[in-house]
């Protein structure tokens, strides 16, 4: 679904906090400005921004960044359950053109992937980024350059896949590159497993959630992601606050995102990711039009191989059931390529 300017200009008055609006003219036809602020530098401009980064880096002496509250000191050089050192180690910062297209726009999502994992699936599709630690540490001055890197090259907003183990080294980078003009919508690309304290020192910076819901049992997410039983609960809480602070997706009127939610959800075969939940659940917990993707990229890496349940790629028919499912529960704002594809394996399938 795309909001027309009319109902973004509505929902940003309604919003009341990040989204900024210039003059608009009145005369029928006339072209109407918008002038976007990013969540971070209306925080700046109160002079909250500084106070939160030190905040966050604090937690790095008694490491409680996610909820596995590992509780090392990173900054005298102890590691947790990530094995995150405390300066932010990357493998790569580009415009990424496999997301959602309201990310990505004509010039691409400025992705910046993050190395270490505190979640560390055993399907992980990222495997040698997220359990290896490939990459290169940087200080936090490196990753403001290359916010201001991507927002040179035209990218639409900066996407911070894996951030919640470096979340104090964001706000510190942010903050820096805000100084050098940075003016593009923060995304925290997230597996969702977040900690509610956590978020709410995010609240006023960033501008888009994307969380992704896994699974929906306790002894799934505890099977597939190092024992992290807690997962669906902890994920939903994630999703809700995420949605109290930035909403349903808001596009300009290039139909580009600017703030709110887009959750992901994998199908997994075998409906292990328990699909028909997931979809129950965002129909009763968040409004209908909030943005789902439901994907079907699911393939055997890392030790899936090991899990013969999960040791194959889904069916087509899979696929359509999840589809199904969403439909049945009344979502009505599907990504776009998602509904695509059901549409081809519908047609397939009656041909
Ligand atoms: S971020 Fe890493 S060190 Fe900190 S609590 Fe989570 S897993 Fe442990």
């Amino acid at each position: 679904m795309k909001l027309t300017r009319r109902d973004f200009i509505r929902d940003s008055f309604l919003l009341g906090s990040s989204v900024f609006l210039s003059s608009i003219p009145l005369h029928a036809g006339q072209k109407k400005e918008i002038q976007w602020i990013p969540a971070y530098e209306k925080l700046e401009m109160e002079g909250k921004l500084a106070q939160r980064v030190k905040q966050a880096y604090a937690l790095f002496e008694h490491c409680q960044l996610c909820p596995r509250k590992c509780g090392v000191n990173r900054q005298k050089g102890e590691k947790g359950f990530c094995k995150a050192p405390v300066k932010p180690v990357i493998f790569s910062y580009h415009p990424h053109f496999g997301e959602e297209m309201p990310l990505v726009g004509g010039k691409g999502s400025g992705t910046i992937f993050f190395s270490n994992c505190n979640l560390r699936c055993v399907f992980c599709q990222n495997w040698p980024i997220a359990h290896e630690g490939r990459g290169k540490e940087v200080q936090d001055e490196d990753l403001a350059d290359m916010m201001i890197h991507l927002q040179k090259i035209g990218c639409h907003n900066i996407n911070l896949v894996t951030p919640t183990h470096v979340m104090p080294n964001i706000l510190n980078a942010t903050r820096i590159a805000l100084k050098k003009g940075l003016h593009l919508p923060l995304m925290y690309n997230t597996s969702g497993y977040e900690r509610l304290e956590i978020l709410k020192m995010l609240e006023g910076i960033v501008d888009i959630y994307k969380p992704d819901m896994k699974y929906m049992d306790a002894d799934k997410a505890a099977k597939y992601s190092a024992g992290a039983s807690d997962y669906p609960e902890v994920t939903k809480k994630a999703i809700i606050e995420m949605h109290r602070q930035v909403g349903v997706l808001k596009l300009d009127n290039q139909g580009i995102a600017v703030r709110g939610v887009i959750i992901r959800h994998l199908v997994m075969p075998n409906r292990v990711a328990g699909t028909e939940k997931f979809v129950k659940w965002v129909a009763e917990a968040v409004p209908k039009s909030t943005y789902v993707n439901i994907m079907a990229q699911y393939r055997v890496e890392y030790k899936a191989y090991d899990y013969p349940e999960i040791a194959r790629g889904i069916t087509a028919q899979e696929f359509l059931e999840a589809m199904d499912w969403a439909e049945k529960y009344g979502l009505t704002n599907l990504d776009q390529q998602s509904v695509s594809l059901r549409n081809f394996y519908q047609h397939r399938r009656s041909s």
